[in-house]
C-alpha cells in the first residue's frame, strides 16, 4: 500500500511514530528523575562541602539527566505533534474561514453551494438551475427540461 502510494514520509514513518511514542514518555521520565537526582544530591552534597571537592558525578547527573529528559520530550514531540497540529488545525480552521469570509476573500456558503449545483442549465441564458426538479429558469423565467 505504500509502494503504491508514497507520501512525503518516512519509509517506516508509522513505525518510527509509534516508537516515539512509547520511548520519548519513558525516556523523558528517566532522564528527568535521573536529572532530579543528580540536583538533590549536588545541593545535599554542597552543604557541608568546600568548594575544591566539587560534586561532579552529581553535577554530570543532572546535566546527562536533563538532556535525556529534553530528547525524550523531542521524541514525544515527534510522536505526537501530527495530533496536536491536527488538533490545532481542527481549531483554528473555522476561525480562519471566518476571518477569510470577512474580508470577503472566499464566497459566501451560499455561493459555494451554488456552485456544487447539479440541475440544468438554461437554454436561453446559460443560467444554472439550483436543482434538478427546477421547471423554469430562476433568471430568465424560461421553461427547463
Ligand atoms: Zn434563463
Amino acid at each position: 500500500m505504500d509502494d503504491q502510494y508514497p507520501g512525503p514520509g518516512l519509509p517506516q514513518q508509522a513505525q518510527l511514530r509509534t516508537f516515539f511514542r512509547l520511548a520519548g514518555p519513558v525516556i523523558a521520565v528517566v532522564g528527568g528523575l535521573t536529572s532530579a537526582y543528580g540536583f538533590i544530591s549536588f545541593l545535599t552534597f554542597g552543604a557541608d562541602a568546600d568548594f575544591d571537592a566539587m560534586p561532579v558525578t552529581e553535577m554530570a547527573l543532572f546535566m546527562g539527566g536533563f538532556i535525556v529528559f529534553a530528547i525524550g520530550m523531542a521524541m514525544c514531540r515527534a510522536g505526537y505533534g501530527a495530533i496536536a497540529a491536527r488538533y490545532a488545525s481542527g481549531e483554528l480552521s473555522p476561525v480562519l474561514r471566518d476571518s477569510l469570509r470577512h474580508t470577503g476573500l472566499t464566497p459566501s456558503d451560499r455561493q459555494t453551494q451554488a456552485q456544487r449545483t447539479d440541475g440544468p442549465y438554461c437554454r436561453e441564458c446559460g443560467t444554472q438551475a439550483p436543482d434538478r426538479s427546477a421547471k423554469f429558469c430562476g433568471s430568465c423565467g424560461t421553461g427547463l427540461g
